[in-house]
C-alpha cells in the first residue's frame, strides 16, 4: 500500500471522544460511523479502516524513536508532551485497530477512555490491578462470574488484597462494610449466572459519601462488570458508576468469533491502564479489535433488540411451564426487582431493555432431583434442540444454554453456591436471533422429556 503522509496534529491533551464527534446523531448511529480516524493513521481512503497486521512500526530517526518512548502513556495527566504527530511503535503499546474500537467502546458506554485487553478476565484484572495494592481491600457482590471469583479468592491471597464479600443486592450492607482500606466495589448487574440486579445509583450514593473526605490516591472505584447488560441495555457510567469492565468476546462481538476484553474509565486511567497492559502483556490481538469494531459494535443495538424482544417472550413461556420452578429475567413484570430494572436498564433512546439474558431453575422434589432434572434437559437440549447449543459462552446470535453450577460456576464450590444463590437445578438461556417460535418448540420438546 502507498504509504500517505498524516496531516500534522499538535498533540495537546487527547480529545474525549464524546467532544470530537456530531452530537445531534443517536449513539446507535455512531456505533457504524465511530470517530472514525486516529491521530497517527490516515486511512481516508477506505469505508471500511483496513485490519492492521503490523506488530511494530517504522520510526523515521532514533530521536522520534525515543520521544515516542517517552510519550507513551505519558500524555493524559494535561501535559502538552509533543508537538509532533503521535506515532506508533508496538502493537502492545497501542495500534490502529484497538484505538479506533477502544475510541467507539468509550462512546458506547459514555465514558472517557477505554483500553482494550485478550480477553474479559484480561479486562478484570487490568481494571482491578490499577486500582488495588497490598494492604487495600475490594468489596465484591457475592455472586459471580467463576473465573472473576476464582482471581479473587485464590489470587488476590496471595499479593495480600483483602477481599471481601457481600449481599450488594441490599446497599445498605456496603455502608456498613466500607473501611479506610477499602478501595474498590465490584459488581456485576445483572449478576452472572443469577440476574440479579445491583442498584448502580444506590451503591454510588454510598461511596460518594465515602469518598467525600479521601485523597484521591484513596478514593474508593466503583467498578461493574457489564458484561451481561452490554452499554445498550445499560451505562453504568452514566450512573454513577466510575469503570465498567466488559468481555468482548461476548455480545459486543456478537458472532462468538473472538475472545477480548476492554475497561472503559475516567481520563486518568488510561495512562495506568496503557502501561499495565503494556508490562503484563494481555494485548487484544488486531483481527479481534477488527471483528468488534467492524461486526461487532456496529450490529449491536439490533441484535440485541431482537434478541431481548425474544428473551421476554421465552421468558413468560418459561414463567408459566408447570417444570420450572422459577424464571429470572428482568422484562417480567411480576419479577421482585422489576423496578430496578425499569430504572437502570435503558436503551440508548430511553426505552427499556431488559436484555438477553434469562435464568431459570427446573423443579424437582428436592435439590439432588433439580439438579438432575436440569441435567437431563440440558442433555436433550444439547442432543436434539437445532436452536439451542449447550455451550459455555453468551451474547452470540444462536441461542446458549449452560448448568451454570457444573460449568461457567464450577469454580466456586457447591455448597457456598446455594448460599450464592446458584441453584442445583439452575440453568442459563442466552438468546439468539433465531425465531422465537422454533426456540420455544425446542424447549417444549426437551421439558416433555424430564
Ligand atoms: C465471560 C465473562 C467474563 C470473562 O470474559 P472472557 O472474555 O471469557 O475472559 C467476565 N465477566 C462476565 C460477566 C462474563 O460473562
Amino acid at each position: 500500500m502507498k504509504k500517505t503522509k498524516a496531516k500534522p496534529k499538535v498533540n495537546t491533551k487527547p480529545v474525549k471522544i464524546k467532544d470530537s464527534i456530531p452530537e445531534d446523531y443517536s449513539t446507535e448511529t455512531h456505533l457504524i460511523y465511530g470517530k472514525g480516524y486516529t491521530e497517527k493513521w490516515d486511512y481516508s481512503h477506505h469505508l471500511v479502516p483496513p485490519m492492521t497486521a503490523s506488530a511494530t512500526f517504522r520510526l523515521e530517526s532514533a530521536q522520534r524513536g525515543a520521544q515516542g518512548f517517552i510519550e507513551f502513556a505519558h500524555t493524559i495527566e494535561g501535559k502538552e508532551v509533543s508537538k509532533q504527530t503521535p506515532i506508533y511503535i508496538y502493537d502492545r503499546l497501542g495500534e490502529p485497530n484497538k484505538d479506533l474500537l477502544e475510541d467507539n467502546l468509550a462512546l458506547a458506554e459514555s465514558g472517557d477512555a477505554c483500553v482494550t485487553f485478550s480477553s474479559g478476565m484480561g479486562a478484570v484484572s487490568a481494571a482491578l490491578g490499577i486500582l488495588s495494592a497490598p494492604g487495600d481491600q475490594v468489596i465484591a457482590h457475592k455472586t459471580m462470574y467463576g473465573c472473576t471469583y476464582e482471581l479473587l479468592t485464590l489470587w488476590y491471597p496471595r499479593y495480600q488484597i483483602d477481599v471481601k464479600f457481600l449481599d450488594l443486592t441490599n446497599p445498605a450492607n456496603l455502608k456498613k462494610a466500607i473501611t479506610d482500606r477499602t478501595r474498590v466495589v465490584y459488581f456485576e448487574t445483572p449478576v452472572n449466572p443469577t440476574l440479579d440486579l445491583i442498584d448502580i445509583g444506590a451503591i454510588s450514593e454510598i461511596v460518594k459519601a465515602a469518598n467525600v473526605n479521601r485523597r484521591k490516591r484513596n478514593r474508593i472505584n466503583i467498578v461493574v462488570d457489564n458484561t451481561f447488560a452490554t452499554p445498550f441495555c445499560q451505562r453504568p457510567i452514566e450512573i454513577g458508576a466510575d469503570f465498567v469492565v466488559h468481555s468482548l468476546t461476548k455480545n459486543i462481538g456478537g458472532f462468538g468469533t473472538d475472545v477480548g476484553g476492554a475497561v472503559v474509565g475516567p481520563l486518568w486511567s488510561k495512562d495506568k491502564l496503557l502501561l499495565y497492559r503494556k508490562d503484563f502483556g494481555a494485548v487484544l490481538g488486531t483481527k479481534n479489535a477488527w471483528d468488534a469494531l467492524v461486526y461487532g459494535l456496529p450490529t449491536l443495538a439490533t441484535r440485541v433488540r431482537q434478541q431481548q424482544k425474544t428473551a421476554s417472550e421465552v421468558a413468560r413461556y418459561l414463567a408459566g411451564h408447570p417444570k420450572i420452578d422459577m424464571v429470572n429475567y428482568p422484562g417480567l413484570d411480576e419479577w421482585p426487582q422489576h423496578t430496578l430494572a425499569r430504572k437502570q436498564m435503558r436503551d440508548f433512546d430511553g426505552n427499556f431493555a431488559p436484555g438477553s439474558m434469562i435464568y431459570f431453575v427446573v423443579k424437582g422434589k428436592s435439590p439432588e432431583e433439580s439438579r438432575c432434572n436440569a441435567e437431563k434437559l440440558t442433555n436433550f437440549l444439547a442432543k436434539e434442540a437445532y436452536t439451542i447449543t449447550l455451550a459455555v459462552s453468551l451474547g452470540n446470535i444462536r441461542t446458549l444454554v449452560e448448568h451454570p453450577g457444573s460449568m461457567t460456576h464450577a469454580a466456586i464450590p457447591a455448597s457456598e453456591q446455594v448460599k450464592k444463590g446458584i441453584d442445583p437445578g439452575g440453568m442459563r438461556l442466552s438468546i439468539g436471533l433465531e425465531k422465537v417460535d422454533d426456540i420455544i418448540r425446542d424447549l417444549q420438546k426437551a421439558l416433555n422429556k424430564i
